[in-house]
């Protein structure tokens, strides 16, 4: 090829190279500038500056007169090169689109990583906000279980020698004095109630409810339902009708807690149905459930009213229902139990003096009924102790002399009395009682270290222990039990009760091997 043909291909690249890189040089200032975001660009500039300096290089080169000085066979080189890196701009101006997608695909990429940045730091945040309130809500399940430790120990007071006076074990009391006894002790069992459903409602909230079902008979059920409030619809001459069929299948579910469901709507139907009036409870089968509904001819809900009354605390306000107290946590309860259960409830009404029904539905058993255990020996009230000794380990002095009540008058034994852990494992271990009643939280030792070290010792290995405590937690009493006692009351407790718990575990002594 003869110089002239060089030169000539070696301006023409060049000119081609200057005006394509200059370009590309400028085509990227105005798409850097035409980017929504204010960020900056370094790639982009970068870029652009290497264009710049390749279209003023070729452009210089176009200028000057010959292929500049490099030996004569490397110029075709040279050349070669100018065409091919011309070649290259005007390439990447063919493609200039796609570099726009690639800026953008890069501000994307930026965009999401900052967002995702700032998403984990939400996360993390999140995360420290969730601690906290799990935290909180151990702290108010703590401070509930306390509250209700502290009040039911003077409640036990109150409810225990109450239920001693109305037996009137010291004595005849006077009509009046029958009646005021009967007074304190119906509110006496009123705050019993209220203090169990606050603990229910919050155990409910932070699903802390642990539910046994099994294969359940709802008729049977409901009979003991209605045995256990008959005497409150008889004062107000309700009639009572348990319209279950006997072809109703057996549902899956947890007695103890069916048994507080029908509970509460048979006990609300009582109370808000004037006399003469009817409650019913029917149910059936819908599809895989069972559905059972409270019915009353009482003085109905307003169709405003049926969503809310599910609310903890709410009460419908009326001169009717004013009268009859109740904390409203009843249905919310109810609620949350069938939910738990994974059924649903329901409320309904025609209106206000039109009765109401609330039904609810629970899974049918998906097993056969099981036969019940051997019933618990059921021991009469007599004096089972016939002088035997009893030790009383409760530092509340109140409880302390209604349990020496219960067992020096209704049990006929003797008892001692301790107020300190360390000092009762001393006593029962110098003179091992027939039984020992043991409070939980007890100064110096608890009542479960108590228990626990009394079996280990070989004098009161086989000792008869009843934990009699004001902590209401499932937790706790298996606690208890696991640390060697043999039964578990809770306070508040009737006398009567502890006197039936006493009697119970001394005959189930009795006929057990221990
Ligand atoms: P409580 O009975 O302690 O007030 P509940 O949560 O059981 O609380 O009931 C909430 C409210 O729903 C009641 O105060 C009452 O206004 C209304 N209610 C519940 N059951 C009935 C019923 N069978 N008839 C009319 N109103 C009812």
């Amino acid at each position: 090829m003869g110089d002239v043909t060089l030169e000539l291909i070696h301006r023409l690249a060049n000119v081609l190279l200057g005006v394509s890189a200059l370009t590309v040089a400028a085509l990227i200032v105005v798409e850097i500038g035409r980017r929504p975001t204010r960020r900056r660009e370094p790639l982009g500039i970068a870029f652009c500056i290497v264009f710049l300096a390749i279209g003023l290089r070729a452009a210089v080169r176009v200028t000057l007169e010959h292929v500049p000085s490099v030996p004569r066979e490397a110029a075709a080189t040279v050349v070669a090169v100018d065409v091919l890196a011309a070649g290259a701009a005007l390439a990447f101006l063919a493609l200039r689109r796609r570099y726009g997608v690639f800026i953008e695909s890069a501000d994307i990429v930026r965009e999401y990583e900052t967002e995702y940045a700032a998403k984990e730091r939400e996360a993390h945040a999140l995360a420290q906000v969730n601690e906290e309130l799990r935290r909180l809500d151990e702290l108010k399940s703590e401070f509930l279980a306390m509250v209700s430790h502290e009040l039911r120990t003077p409640l036990t007071a109150i409810v225990g020698y109450g239920r001693l006076l109305l037996r009137q074990v010291h004595g005849p009391l006077n009509a009046k004095q029958v009646e005021h006894q009967e007074a304190i002790f119906r509110s006496a069992q009123r705050l019993t109630d209220l203090i169990n459903d606050l603990l229910d409602v919050s155990r409910l909230e932070a699903a802390r409810i642990e539910l046994h079902p099994r294969a359940t008979d709802a008729r049977q059920v409901t009979e003991h339902v209605i045995a256990a409030v008959r005497v409150a619809a008889q004062a107000k001459q309700l009639h009572l009708l348990n319209e279950l069929g006997e072809s109703l299948p057996l549902v899956q579910a947890d007695q103890t807690r069916l048994h507080q469901v029908l509970v509460n709507l048979v006990g609300n139907a009582i109370k808000f149905t004037p006399a003469g009036g009817i409650v019913r409870i029917r149910g059936g089968r819908h599809n895989e459930q069972v559905w059972i509904a409270v019915e009353d001819t009482g003085v109905g809900i307003a169709r405003e009213e049926l969503a809310r009354i599910w609310d903890p605390f709410y009460q419908v306000e009326s001169p009717m229902r004013r009268q009859h107290g109740g904390s409203g946590l009843g249905l919310a309860i109810v609620r949350r139990l069938v939910e738990l259960h994974g059924g649903l409830v329901r409320a309904e009404s025609e209106g206000e003096g039109r009765g109401s029904r609330f039904s609810f539905t629970l899974p049918i058993a998906t097993e056969a009924l099981r036969p019940e255990g051997a019933p618990e020996p059921e021991a009469a009230l007599e004096p089972v102790l016939a002088g035997r000794e009893v030790l009383i380990v409760e530092d509340d002095e109140a409880s302390q002399a209604l349990m020496r009540s219960v067992v020096e008058d209704v049990l006929g034994g003797r008892a001692r009395v301790c107020a300190d852990g360390e000092e009762a494992v001393r006593e029962a271990s110098e003179r091992p009682p027939a039984l020992l009643l043991l409070d939980l939280m007890l100064p110096h030792l608890s009542g479960w270290e108590v228990a626990r070290r009394l079996r280990q010792h070989p004098a009161t290995r086989g000792l008869l222990i009843i934990a009699v405590s004001a902590l209401a937690r499932p937790q706790e009493r298996e606690a208890a039990l696991h640390a060697g006692c043999d039964a578990y009351l809770s306070k508040p407790f009737l006398p009567d009760e502890l006197a039936r718990v006493v009697a119970t575990t001394l005959l189930s002594e009795g006929v057990s091997s221990r």
